[in-house]
């Protein structure tokens, strides 16, 4: 029966990470993620239904374009099978039911908002800001001691969504007075503003560390190996540039998705130290 339920999650991960994919791809360009079948990029052939099915049709096609043979990229399987697995690990890992449903759709949010950013620099509203309302819903969903209360940790999300943003805020412009460009972007503010949302402050900071520390690991080891990482925004895209940002906001996704698993037993660990 458990193996029967394990199965249908990953395969529900699955065919959820495909849709995360449709995500990933319209959104930045501003694309409904409704409209239409989806299209090969290279030759705008429709995909066929079955060669639309996750992970196994690129198994099946070698990774190529049915009609022209143009490479597909590795995140289409990458990120059914990253879905599918953090799936399990919310069935696997919570145990209040809610809380596992909850958990499971942070992951899709945070996954779909890391390999954007990762793709073009874009953190777009039609996630980042359902992302906050969801946050907040779920702060009062797990206050389970009437109404009064739900609403009191509804407006304590509220806030703490607020504060991210403000930090976000603060240091955008302190970076823009020391060095007269923009760091941080708006989407970087309103994606910490969800982590603290659906987290709270302590698991938010925790994201924030993480995100910083291994982003300039991140950018130590380009500048060793003196590469630039290889992501335009679709204005650089149009206008045939480089860039050379980081893009913050996976590495505050991946930071939010540790801290939604471990983060407790981390901050434990941390002060454990100082006992
Ligand atoms: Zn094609």
């Amino acid at each position: 029966m458990n193996l029967l339920a394990g199965i249908f999650i990953v395969l529900l991960g699955l065919a959820f990470g495909s849709f995360l994919n449709v995500c990933i791809w319209r959104l930045p360009r501003h694309e409904s993620i409704a409209a239409g079948r989806s299209r090969c990029p290279a030759c705008g052939a429709e995909i066929r239904a079955r060669d639309n099915v996750p992970l196994f049709s690129f198994l099946f096609l070698r990774g190529r374009c049915r009609d022209c043979g143009a490479a597909i990229s590795l995140r289409y399987p990458a990120i059914e099978l990253a879905t599918a697995s953090l799936w399990l690990l919310c069935w696997l890992e919570f145990g209040l039911s809610v809380q596992r449903i909850a958990m499971a759709i942070f992951c899709f949010f945070a996954l779909g908002l890391a390999a954007m950013d990762a793709e073009t620099l874009l953190l777009p509203d039609a996630f980042t800001l359902p992302g906050i309302a969801l946050g907040v819903i779920y702060s009062a969903a797990i206050c389970d001691d009437g109404l009064p209360d739900r609403l009191r940790c509804a407006g304590l999300s509220l806030a703490w969504a607020a504060c991210a943003a403000a930090l976000i805020l603060v240091i955008r412009g302190l970076y823009w007075l020391i060095r007269r460009r923009e760091g941080m972007g708006m989407g970087d503010a309103k994606l910490l503003a969800m982590i603290a949302a659906w987290l709270g402050p302590v698991n938010a900071l925790l994201a924030f560390f993480l995100a910083v520390v291994s982003g300039a690991v991140y950018g130590v080891i380009l500048l060793v190996l003196n590469t630039r990482p290889k992501i335009r925004t679709l204005r650089q895209v149009q206008g045939g540039l480089w860039g050379t940002r980081l893009p913050l906001g996976s590495f505050l996704c991946a930071g939010a998705l540790y801290a939604a698993f471990e983060g407790g037993a981390t901050v434990r660990w941390y002060l454990d130290l100082f006992r």
